[in-house]
């Protein structure tokens, strides 16, 4: 059993009853991005449909609702009440660490909505695809700049969505410094990173020993219901895989399970 901790979901989605009932897959967590207006992505779910999609697959399906930076944090409290669990993260107008935006990394706090923000290289959208308060292009969501939301916000956990390629080693940083910060590993994955950090040493508070591996988790970044999408049953095999086969000799190859489904469960216990 994994848990997939970065999907989506397609608009009237087909085939779900069969991900539910696979046995395989105990959660999924759905990002709303029902934003895009043109591209191939023009088909994602609303967000009544995603919650629907929640009501209907109890625990199963989990969804994150989008933020709109151009808003402010009342619209924490409204997702919430709306219910959704976590929120995403992405394409800010400034840097995510502006403090524009703490007052809405604030209500995430109080409401105790983990946030998964995309980090590094992004879909080269055009303009005329987003609207005015939407950025193009990956500076202004560098895995670094979720350092000082942590700071600020100590207990509410970040989720670096993807690796933030092309600033892994920021990443680490983020990693080793803040107990709260984890990664959700899809999209542009670097392997040869992960072979050579994983098992580096996290700073945690008191004496527990955290490594890069406790904070990595599973993702497909994958949109569920869409017709043809590739089984998420595969992404997870081969992360299984990886660490048996190609982390053989290291300690993190004994850490699959963390990272198919234990370290997500820290975000959301069951
Ligand atoms: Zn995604």
């Amino acid at each position: 059993m994994f848990i997939d901790t970065h999907a989506h979901l397609w608009s009237k989605p087909q085939g779900l009853d069969a991900l539910a009932e696979s046995g395989k897959i105990e959660q999924v967590w759905l990002m709303q991005v029902s934003y895009y207006r043109g591209s191939d992505l023009k088909d994602l779910a609303s967000e009544e449909e995603m919650l629907e999609v929640a009501r209907r697959y109890p625990g199963f399906f989990i969804p994150f609702g989008y933020i709109n930076f151009a808003q402010g944090p009342e619209q924490v409290d409204r997702m919430k009440e709306k219910g959704f669990v976590g929120l995403k993260a992405i394409r800010p107008l400034k840097p995510y660490d502006d403090p524009a935006y703490y007052a809405i990394y604030e209500r995430a706090a109080i409401l105790k909505m983990p946030i998964l923000f995309h980090v590094g290289i992004i879909l080269k959208n055009t303009r005329e695809e987003m609207t005015p308060a939407q950025s193009l292009g990956p500076t202004n969501m560098r895995p670094s700049m979720l350092d000082g939301i942590a700071a600020a916000f100590p207990e509410l956990p970040l989720i670096q969505g993807h690796m933030g390629f092309p600033w892994l080693n920021e990443l680490f940083e983020s990693l080793f410094y803040y107990p709260k910060i984890y990664c959700s590993l899809c999209g542009f994955v670097d392997y040869r990173w992960l072979i050579d950090h994983l098992d580096r040493r996290c700073q945690v508070p008191g004496d527990a020993v955290e490594t890069v591996c406790d904070r990595m988790m599973f993702a497909t970044d994958s949109c569920y219901g869409r017709p043809g999408m590739e089984d998420p049953v595969r992404g997870a095999q081969f992360i299984e895989d990886f660490f048996q086969r190609a982390g053989r000799s290291y300690q993190w190859g004994g850490k699959a399970r963390e990272v198919l489904r234990e370290n997500a469960r820290k975000i959301l216990p069951a």
